[in-house]
Order: structure tokens, then sequence, then C-alpha cells
């Protein structure tokens, strides 16, 4: 195998554009959300323009990244070898408070455990440069 993971190490994307925004607004550690400047909707995932009002302006505003459970799915064989040692691992869509869904692992929680409506809380670790990977634990 050859690629960037035939040693087991994790791909790590490198974010461009809007949400490479994203991940520097992270890179502190703390969630951050665009938010529209006209009519302070939140969006996620970063987009250009906002669906309510049509605005291009925004800014980032930081979340303290409590949410909901929406949804989660249970990994049991990887497809990439770097997370080869992490199986079972779930990923979740997380109901943020602010109104958005946003996508991470979900840590500190068997998969067993896992239930709709979960108060959970966003845990953001820095990996490299420009990326910073998301999970959520439960609270
Ligand atoms: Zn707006």
């Amino acid at each position: 195998m050859t690629g960037p993971n035939a040693a087991g190490r994790k791909y790590v994307p490198r974010p461009t554009g809007l949400n490479a925004e994203f991940y520097e607004a992270a890179s502190g550690g703390a969630l951050h959300l665009q938010r529209c400047s006209d009519c302070g909707r939140f969006r996620h995932p970063p987009r250009y323009y906002c669906a309510a009002c049509g605005s291009g302006t925004y800014d980032w505003a930081q979340s303290d990244g409590q949410g909901l459970l929406f949804s989660w799915t249970v990994t049991h064989r990887a497809y990439d070898w770097g997370w080869a040692d992490d199986l079972p691992y779930a990923t979740g869509v997380v109901d943020i408070a602010e109104g958005v869904r946003v996508v991470g692992a979900l840590e500190h929680v068997a998969p067993e455990e896992l239930a709709i409506g979960l108060p959970v809380r966003a845990h953001l670790a820095p990996v490299e440069e420009g990326f910073v990977f998301i999970s959520f634990r439960p609270r």
C-alpha cells in the first residue's frame, strides 16, 4: 500500500476556503460557528451566503459546544489503516444549541450507551496547523 496511511498514520485534511477559516477559528481549542452579521443566524458547514437572508457578511462566534446527539454510526471495520487501533469507534451528528448540526467523533461513551438526545459537549484537539479534530463527549 502506498500513500499517506501506509504506516497506519491518520490522514490529516488540509482545509481550504471557508473550511480553513472554520478550523483557524477553532485552533485555540474552542468551537466557533459562522454567524450571519445581518440577521444573526448561525450556519454550518460554512457557506458564503446566509440561507435566511442572503447576506454575504459573517463572523465567527465562539460556542460552548453543547448539544444533543441527533444520530450516529459505529464503525467496526476500518476503511483507513490509521483508524484500525480505534475500532469500534462512533461518529455522531450533534444538534448544537445555536441551531446547527456538527459532525464529530463520539468519545468517552460506549457505543451501546449512545442514545438520541444524549447531552454532549464538543471537545476540540488541534492536530496540525490548520486542522482540529472535533469530538463530542457526554456531559
Ligand atoms: Zn442572515
